[in-house]
């Protein structure tokens, strides 16, 4: 595996491999990866010929500092897993060389996807997410780039960006990868305490239970109930959870026919903030 932390060099080696007729498959991520990342990178591996993956920690996604601080950093096992499976290309940037001198975010219009759940809670985060990923889709170029469903507000919007900047990239979308108990993966995982860990598969429990119930109740007194199980929890405090269209992402009212919906929830254990979603049947 080739690693890489400089756009310029980058750039050159993707440029070989396109005049070679390589296809290029890129994987997005944060680092510190589990097996969620590897899931999204081994179906990378399958279908194109060249998989890039980069691991850059995004300053201008995050609204709290604090979070940005201890986000977990672990290079040298990430580099381990990524030759483990046998991926081409790890880019490793420093904010420099992706920002320069002005470490800021473009503004970005989702037409009204950003406003919903992470866009109301985390300040700015869609815009700097949208910042960065386009800034890697200059300098790659890929004809495939993945993203887990676990950020599904997030694919929805990176699914917009590509079509309102006309970027020549398909976007695959990939599922939850969780843990033996139902946790959703996630490196903020690492930062649990041993007792919040320990109970957190109650979060995907309540949304399993928020599925069956939506058969028979409205969304409304649905969230209620969600709500009032989290109130009676000693552990968590819900941040949001919501029934909305998988298309505008908006709360729903009413339940229609022929559309797809989906749970979302928010929830600190302790100062960690976990999120986790799952698709309902109407
Ligand atoms: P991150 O490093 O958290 O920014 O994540 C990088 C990519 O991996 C994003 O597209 C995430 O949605 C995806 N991802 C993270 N956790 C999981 C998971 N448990 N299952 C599937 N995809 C995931």
């Amino acid at each position: 595996m080739k690693i890489i932390s400089s756009k310029k060099d980058l750039k050159t080696c993707i440029l070989e491999h396109k005049a070679n007729k390589k296809s290029i498959g890129f994987v997005p991520t944060m680092g510190a990866l589990h097996q969620g990342h590897l899931s999204l990178i081994e179906k990378a591996i399958k279908k194109n010929d060249i998989v890039v993956v980069s691991i850059f920690v995004n300053p201008t996604q995050f609204d709290n500092h604090d979070d940005l601080i201890k986000y977990p950093k672990t290079l040298e096992n990430d580099t381990k897993l990524l030759t483990s499976v046998s991926c081409d290309i790890l880019f490793t940037p420093s904010i420099k060389e992706i920002y320069e001198e002005n470490v800021a975010s473009q503004k970005f219009n989702f037409d009204g996807l950003e406003h919903q759940m992470e866009g109301k809670f985390r300040n700015g985060h869609f815009n700097g997410v949208g910042t960065i990923v386009k800034t890697l889709f200059e300098i790659i170029k890929p004809n495939k780039a993945y993203f887990g469903q676990k950020d599904f507000q997030q694919l929805q919007i990176i699914k917009k960006l590509v079509k309102k900047y006309h970027l020549n990239v398909k976007i695959k979308g990939c599922a939850i990868f969780r843990e033996k108990d139902g946790l959703a993966m996630s490196s903020r995982n690492s930062r649990l305490t041993e007792t919040h860990r320990n109970a957190a598969p109650f979060i995907y429990k309540t949304l399993k239970k928020a599925r069956k119930k939506f058969g028979t109740e409205n969304a409304t007194s649905l969230i209620e109930w969600v709500e009032n199980q989290f109130k009676k929890h000693p552990l968590f405090e819900l941040e949001y959870f919501t029934i909305a269209d998988e298309k505008t992402l908006e709360t729903i009212k009413n339940k229609e026919p022929n559309k797809k919906y989906r749970a979302f929830i928010a929830v600190f254990a302790g100062e960690i903030r976990l999120i986790d979603n799952i698709r309902l049947k109407n």
